[in-house]
């Protein structure tokens, strides 16, 4: 039987520049775990991430990039740049943290500070990883070994508002060749899931206050209204596809047992695998409030917040960023680190494996595959991506939790960290190696992108910097 190879894949880049990127990953690896646990202990979050991001930027200036500040909008969404012309490498990295996680470096549940946010997603070395990468294709361009241009995007608000949305909106990535990504997480693997598209808004019911008891027939009650709104979501559960996830967060239900609330308000968020499917209950979803209203006798408004789109994966690029963790291997732990990643499994009532760090082989995209959502969607629509996941916590961690805070403050994330930033920067320089290969990744976004005229879900306006949400 003959085995056919990728007439790319057996083109891939000459060996001495990606050990190259990997050396120079080594050399930065503790500027690298400074930084990343800088962000740590900066525990910012969405729109917040002030400090954050000028660490990231005067990072990228000491590289030698050239950086520029508060762009879409943003404040601290900020674009640093090296080299000029053709092919032009973009790679993304966010830094915001989650309200409530903040956490110490041991493996058992303890704040650091009471009450405050936590890199819960690993986002500390998210920018910092793909920021290194980008430092290790900057050098070789500077030595005249890779031609054209790379752009590394600081890209806030993932967490909550989805900050690359107005990015995309300004128009940034317009000429970006191929975008790079990657995320934290509990294994490592070339990341070819669509994940889901999503849809925030707020729905807030006005009515009349009164005296609870005194004289409640002179109130009309938005909490009521809350209720029944949030009854119908329940209801509809039910009637829609499997796919489909729809949540609410209760942010007013009124201040006290005594008056009659004139004021609710709560976030709704709706997502299903694909965009198209979204829609319908969205739109949905949105009405159901003008019934709750009517119900209550109260007033109501909605209000986009912003909403992403499932991922278009790139297999042709996907395919080279597996070869390269094939090359890398899997990461090596100390005792010391196995311990303490035993002591997370225990303490989450995960089986007390320790990390198992193996590279599996590229799994296939599934047509509905759950899980989360990111704005990286919505960059894969305008600009082919390549992602993959790094681990930087034990095997089964649940994600969001002070158990990804504390590995990520600590050698398990720095190890993964540094990890990523050299699997990155490796199918960087494969990509700016082979025009060819280039050009198989852009046919295959072309024609899975179709006729689709990519428009972001943000209302007009500017980004919602202070909207008190
Ligand atoms: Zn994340």
């Amino acid at each position: 039987m003959t085995v056919l190879i990728s007439p790319t894949l057996a083109q891939q880049a000459p060996d001495p520049l990606k050990k190259s990127v990997q050396e120079t990953i080594d050399a930065r690896y503790s500027a690298m775990t400074n930084l990343s646990d800088q962000i740590w202990a900066f525990e910012e979050i969405a729109f917040q991430e002030f400090k954050s991001s000028a660490a990231l930027s005067a990072y990228a200036e000491e590289l030698g990039f050239k950086v520029t500040r508060g762009v879409g909008e943003i404040p601290t969404a900020f674009v640093a740049e090296y080299g000029s012309g053709s092919p032009i490498i973009g790679i993304m990295g966010e830094f915001d943290g989650l309200p409530g996680l903040s956490q110490n470096k041991v493996p058992y549940k303890s704040p650091l500070h009471e009450d405050a946010p936590g890199h819960g997603c690993g986002h500390n070395m998210f920018g910092v990883a793909s920021l290194s990468a980008a430092g290790a294709i900057k050098d070789l361009i500077a030595e005249g070994k890779l031609k054209g241009t790379i752009r590394f995007y600081g890209t806030p608000a993932e967490e909550k508002f989805f900050g690359k949305l107005w990015m995309i909106r300004a128009g940034l990535m317009d000429d970006v060749d191929i975008m790079m990504d990657w995320h934290p997480g509990d294994e490592t693997e070339t990341d070819v899931q669509k994940g889901l598209a999503l849809v925030d808004f707020i729905v807030e019911f006005k009515g009349q206050a009164a005296h609870a008891s005194g004289d409640p027939w002179n109130g009309r009650s938005a909490s009521d209204a809350l209720e029944l709104y949030t009854s119908g979501i329940n209801y509809y559960r039910e009637h829609v596809k499997p796919t489909v996830r729809m949540h609410y967060h209760i942010q007013d239900g009124g201040q006290v047992v005594n008056v009659v609330p004139d004021y609710s308000r709560l976030w709704v968020r709706v997502r299903d695998t694909s965009r198209e499917g979204l829609m319908p209950v969205w739109k949905q979803v949105e009405k159901m409030a003008e019934g709750a209203a009517i119900m209550a006798n109260v007033s109501h408004e909605v209000t986009l917040v912003s909403g992403v789109h499932e991922i278009l994966v790139n297999r042709t690029g996907s395919a080279y960023m597996q070869k390269n963790l094939e090359a890398l291997g899997p990461i090596t732990y100390t005792a010391e680190e196995q311990e303490f990643a035993k002591k997370i499994q225990e303490a989450t009532g995960k089986p007390q494996i320790g990390i198992v760090s193996v590279i599996k082989p590229m799994k296939e995209t599934l047509e509905h595959s759950m899980g989360g959502s990111t704005d990286v969607g919505d960059v894969s629509w305008v600009v082919p991506t390549i992602r993959m996941s790094g681990t930087t916590a034990p095997n089964g961690t649940p994600w969001h939790s002070w158990a990804v805070v504390a590995s990520g403050g600590m050698s398990i994330g720095h190890k993964g960290m540094g990890y990523a930033a050299k699997a990155l920067a490796m199918t960087m320089v494969d990509l700016y190696q082979n025009e060819t290969l280039r050009n198989e990744i852009k046919a295959e976004f072309k024609e899975k992108k179709g006729d689709y005229v990519y428009k972001g879900i943000i209302p007009d306006g500017p980004p919602p910097l202070k909207a008190g949400y």
